[in-house]
C-alpha cells in the first residue's frame, strides 16, 4: 500500500484548495514542504526575512483572489512571520502562514525553537490551528483556505511539527476534503437595497467611498455603472485607487478634505471609517452626516457613526442589485448642483497651489516635481507600490491608478516593511504587468534584502527611491559628533542603487531632475531588476494640510 508524507499531503492539499504561490524561508522542520510544494506545482519564493515572506502571501492572496502561503521555520521564524498576520488581518486579505514547529514528543522539554505557536498567532487569524494527524492534513488546509476568503478576508495559521511533516500515513487513510469554491455572493435586503436609493436620493451633498473591499470583490465593473447611472461624486480610499478611474471626472480626489467634510450623505462601499477615514468624526466630517453602508461584515456596520442603511453582503452582488433597482427610477445626481461646482473649484486650488514645487527644477528635488516625471513615465496597467510616509501620502496623489487592485501600499495598519514583499508577490502574480515600486529611502531600508530576491528570480521589478536622508528627512552635512544625531536622520547620499547593482540587476542615481526621465526610461527598457535612487532635498515635505493626518 503507497504511504505518503506530511510535507507531500501539505503541498497537495494546499495545490487542490488553489493555493498556487508560497513565499518562505526553509530551514528546520519545514525544509521537505518547501520541496514537496515545488513538485506539487505551486510556485515557491525563497525569501531574505519571514516578514517580506508574509506580505508576500497576503498580497498575492488579495491579488489573486486565493491565499498566498508563507513557510517559516519554528520559534523566530513563526514571531517574524506575525507581521505578515497582523498587518493581514488589518488589511481583511487573505493568506495562510504554515509555521514548522518542534517534534510534539517534545513539547514542553525546551526543544529546539519550541515555542507557543498556536498562541501567539491565534490573536492575529480568523482560525489557528495545530496539525495532530497527518492524515488530517487536507482537513486542516481546507478549513483555512475557506476562513481566509469567505466572509471578511483575513489571515489563518497551520502549526507543522517536525514529526507531522516527516509522519506517513497510507494513502487510503488520508481524510480528503473538498475544494474551496470561490466565496459566495451574498445580497442584501431588496428592501434596504431601495432605503438606500431614497436616502442617496434625498442628499444634497452626496458622496461615494470606494474602498479596497470593492477591489477584492472585484465589484469595479458594478461600480463605474453605478458612479455612471448616479452621477455621484466619488472618493477612493488609498487602496481603493483605481476600482473607479482616478481620473475620472466624477473623481473628487484632489478635493478630498472638502468633499468629506461637507457630504450630507455619504455611501460607504467596502470602506471603514477607522483613522484613513478620520473615524467619520467632525472636524473632518460633517456632525450630521447620514451613512449608508455597504459592508461583507454584519459586525463592521455603524463603526464610529451609526449607519441609517446597512447593506450587508458581497460588494459586486449589492452594487449589482442596486444597478437593478435604478433601471426602475429616473432620478440621477444632476450635473448642475453647487456642490459639483465647490468639489470643481476645491480641486483647482489645491492643484494650483502644488503647481510651483512640480515646476521647481532644482536640484535636489523636490517630492512634486519627482513624480510629475514619475507619473508621466508610469504605464497605464502598471501595479504601482508605494511605501515611506511622504513618499506614499504624496505619491498617491500624484500617480494615477486607472484600473482595480493596482495599488499596494501600507494600508490600515500603516506598516513600513511591506514594500519589497508586495513587489515581489505583484511581480509573480503580474508577470504581464510592469511593477512599479516607489520607497522613501528609510522604508526601503526595512526589507532592502530582498532586492536579491528579486534578482535571483529576474523579476523585472523598476524600483524608485525618493531618497531625502532620513525618516521625515535628515541634514545636509553630518556634524563631527555623530553621538547625537537627530533619531530620524540616515546616511546622507546613501547609494541604495548599488545595492541594485550588488546581485545583478541595474541601478541609476539621480541627483538633479533633469536626468529623471532618462533614468527612468533606461530602467525600464532594461529587461532585468532596476532601481532608480533619486536625491530629494533633505528637507523636502508635503504641500501644507488643512489637517494633521491624525487629527482626532
Ligand atoms: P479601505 O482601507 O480601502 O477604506 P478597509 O480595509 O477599511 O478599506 O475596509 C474594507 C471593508 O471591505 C472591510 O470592512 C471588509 O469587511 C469589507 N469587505 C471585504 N470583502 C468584501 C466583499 N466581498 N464585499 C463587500 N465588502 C467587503
Ligand atoms: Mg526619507
Amino acid at each position: 500500500m503507497a504511504k505518503i508524507d506530511g510535507a507531500t499531503l501539505m503541498a497537495r492539499s494546499l495545490k487542490q484548495q488553489g493555493v498556487e504561490y508560497m513565499f518562505g524561508i526553509v530551514g528546520f522542520p519545514v525544509g521537505p514542504i518547501a520541496v514537496a510544494a515545488q513538485r506539487a506545482g505551486i510556485k515557491y519564493l525563497g525569501m531574505r526575512n519571514e516578514q517580506s515572506a508574509s506580505y508576500a502571501a497576503q498580497a498575492v492572496g488579495y491579488l489573486t483572489g486565493r491565499p498566498g502561503a508563507c513557510l517559516v521555520v519554528s520559534g523566530p521564524g513563526v514571531v517574524h512571520g506575525l507581521a505578515g498576520l497582523a498587518n493581514a488581518q488589518q488589511n481583511c486579505w487573505p493568506m495562510i502562514l504554515i509555521g514548522g514547529a518542534s517534534p510534539t514528543y517534545q513539547n514542553g522539554m525546551g526543544a529546539f525553537q519550541e515555542e507557543r505557536q498556536v498562541l501567539i498567532a491565534t490573536p492575529f487569524c480568523k482560525f489557528a490551528h495545530a496539525v495532530e494527524h497527518v492524515h488530517r492534513i487536507p482537513f486542516y488546509v481546507e478549513m483555512a483556505v475557506r476562513n481566509s476568503i469567505y466572509g471578511r478576508p483575513g489571515a489563518c495559521y497551520l502549526d507543522m511539527p517536525d514529526d507531522i511533516i516527516l509522519g506517513e500515513v497510507e494513502e487510503e487513510k488520508v481524510h480528503q476534503a473538498a475544494t474551496v469554491a470561490d466565496p459566495p455572493r451574498s445580497q442584501a435586503m431588496p428592501v434596504d437595497v431601495d432605503k438606500a436609493l431614497n436616502v442617496l436620493e434625498s442628499a444634497e451633498r452626496p458622496l461615494v467611498i470606494v474602498g479596497k473591499g470593492m477591489g477584492w470583490s472585484r465589484a469595479e465593473d458594478e461600480v463605474r455603472a453605478f458612479i455612471e447611472r448616479t452621477q455621484l461624486p466619488f472618493l477612493a480610499s488609498p487602496m481603493g485607487k483605481g476600482v473607479m478611474d482616478d481620473n475620472h471626472p466624477l473623481s473628487v480626489g484632489a478635493a478630498r478634505s472638502h468633499a468629506l467634510q461637507e457630504a450630507d450623505v455619504i455611501f460607504l462601499m467596502g470602506s471603514r471609517l477607522n483613522w484613513i477615514m478620520h473615524f467619520g468624526l467632525p472636524p473632518r466630517f460633517n456632525k450630521k452626516v447620514r451613512i449608508v453602508q455597504l459592508d461583507i461584515s454584519p459586525e463592521a456596520i455603524s463603526q464610529n457613526v451609526a449607519a441609517e442603511v446597512a447593506l450587508v453582503g458581497d460588494g459586486k452582488a449589492i452594487v449589482g442589485q442596486l444597478n437593478k433597482a435604478l433601471e426602475s427610477r429616473q432620478w440621477f445626481y444632476p450635473k448642475d448642483t453647487p456642490w459639483h461646482a465647490a468639489i470643481a473649484e476645491k480641486s483647482a486650488a489645491n492643484a494650483k497651489q502644488i503647481q510651483p514645487m512640480i515646476d521647481d527644477n532644482s536640484a535636489p528635488t523636490n517630492y512634486y516635481r519627482a513624480f510629475k516625471d514619475i507619473s508621466a513615465w508610469l504605464p497605464d496597467n502598471a501595479v504601482i507600490i508605494g511605501e515611506g510616509a511622504n513618499t506614499m501620502d504624496i505619491g498617491r496623489t500624484q500617480m494615477p491608478n486607472k484600473n482595480a487592485r493596482l495599488r499596494l501600499d501600507a494600508g490600515t495598519y500603516g506598516t513600513m516593511g511591506i514594500g519589497m514583499g508586495f513587489t515581489i508577490a505583484a511581480a509573480v502574480a503580474h508577470p504581464d504587468r510592469p511593477i512599479v515600486a516607489v520607497f522613501g529611502d528609510a522604508a526601503i531600508g526595512f526589507s532592502g534584502m530582498e532586492i536579491e530576491t528579486a534578482c535571483r528570480y529576474n523579476l523585472p521589478v523598476k524600483i524608485i527611491v525618493l531618497n531625502n536622508g532620513g525618516i521625515g528627512g535628515g541634514i545636509e552635512e553630518f556634524p563631527e559628533d555623530r553621538s547625537q544625531l537627530p533619531p530620524r536622520v540616515m546616511a546622507i547620499g546613501s547609494g541604495y542603487e548599488k545595492i541594485m547593482d550588488a546581485f545583478g540587476g541595474r541601478g541609476w542615481y539621480v541627483d538633479d531632475p533633469k536626468d529623471l526621465r532618462q533614468a527612468l526610461n533606461e530602467a525600464m527598457a532594461y529587461p532585468g531588476p532596476a532601481l532608480v535612487n533619486v536625491k530629494l532635498h533633505h528637507a523636502a515635505g508635503r504641500k501644507p494640510q488643512q489637517f494633521n493626518w491624525h487629527t482626532a
